[in-house]
């Protein structure tokens, strides 16, 4: 895939997406666990053939949050002090969704050229995004949408999940609520 091209990709599908999406929502042929499961299998199986590190998109798009191990091991990386990393980086952001260290800016000041120049010691919400192997993938399908549009990933496993559940895309146009 062209990574430059998906929001195209995903902007020709939107329609057919959200008709997936009142699909799922009628879908019980599996349970909502037996679809996590075979929403996480084939996470698996599609990460396995794209390399982030040749992607980025979310890097440009995301604020991700730090733990104080993600700082530690992430200014270490840098060659940095925590302390460093947190004044010329981080912002610290209470309200009443969070409680927590997060990036600054959008677009990660340590993306270069597609590439995390920290990648094996990212914070653990960057290795966690697109979240796809978190549970309930049902009740997050607006998310997983609008993620189409960022991560090839996603894109791919909503292209596939609907190829497994069967989902007739000619059948289903209009069927949208
Ligand atoms: S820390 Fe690395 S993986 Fe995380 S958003 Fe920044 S560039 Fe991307
Ligand atoms: S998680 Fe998705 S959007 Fe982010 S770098 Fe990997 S493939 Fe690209």
């Amino acid at each position: 895939m062209n990574y430059d091209e998906l929001e195209k990709l995903a902007g020709q599908k939107e329609d057919e997406n959200w008709a997936f999406r009142s699909f799922l929502k009628f879908y019980d042929d599996l349970t909502d666990q037996q679809i996590d499961r075979l929403v996480h299998e084939l996470t698996d199986s599609v990460a396995a053939d794209i390399d982030c590190t040749k992607c980025g998109r979310c890097c440009k798009q995301l604020k991700p949050t730090l733990t104080t191990n993600d700082q530690k091991r992430l200014a270490k990386a840098l060659n940095i002090t925590s302390s460093q990393l947190q004044q010329s980086y981080l912002e610290y952001v209470q309200d009443e969704e969070s409680n927590c260290w997060q990036m600054k800016k959008t677009s990660c000041p340590f993306l270069k050229n597609r590439k995390c120049i920290a990648y094996e010691s990212r914070p653990q919400d960057c290795r966690n995004y697109p979240y796809l192997k978190k549970p309930d993938f049902t009740m997050r399908t607006i998310a997983m949408l609008d993620r189409t549009r960022t991560c090839p990933i996603v894109f791919e496993v909503i292209e596939q999940l609907k190829e497994h559940l069967a989902f007739d895309a000619g059948n289903s146009a209009g069927n949208i609520w």
